[in-house]
């Protein structure tokens, strides 16, 4: 898509810090940066977000992001990571081509959070709905 910023960094046409790039793959730093070495991994090819995602390119992209948490994490001295794919404006998307967030995490002041908890739903009924 002509028009997508990160076709457009798949490309080359756009420069980006890029950690990582196969024949399906790109990872690079993202330009707003949440902690220290957040990076993004997308498809070189356009899919809208993980509602529109194929399993063969789920497949590429999540072995990178498998690989890449491993190295970020050992290489940047980090405790651990968050892995995060916005689908959506509802939850957050902003660039509406697939995307997985790999944010590298220091401490409990690092800049993420992730705790809000609702302990109101019927998990069986929920379940019912699903399977
Ligand atoms: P979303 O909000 O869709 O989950 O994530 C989009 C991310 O892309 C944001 O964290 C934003 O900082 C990042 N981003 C947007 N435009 C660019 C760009 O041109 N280059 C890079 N490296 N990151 C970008
Ligand atoms: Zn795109």
């Amino acid at each position: 898509m002509n028009n997508c910023i990160f076709c457009r960094i798949a490309n080359g046409e756009i420069p980006c810090a890029k950690i990582y790039e196969d024949e399906y793959v790109v990872a690079f730093l993202d330009l707003g940066q949440i902690t220290y070495g957040h990076t993004l991994v997308i498809p070189k090819k356009h899919v809208r977000n993980i509602l529109e995602l194929d399993s063969d390119t789920a497949t590429q992209v999540f072995r990178v992001v498998n690989n890449l948490s491993k190295k970020i994490v050992k290489k940047l001295n980090a405790k651990g990571c968050n892995i995060l794919s916005n689908a959506e404006e509802i939850a957050g998307q902003s660039v509406f081509h697939f995307h997985v967030h790999i944010i590298p995490r220091y401490d409990e002041n690092d800049g993420f959070s992730y705790k809000t908890r609702q302990n109101k739903f019927d998990l069986e009924e929920i379940k019912a709905k699903i399977i």
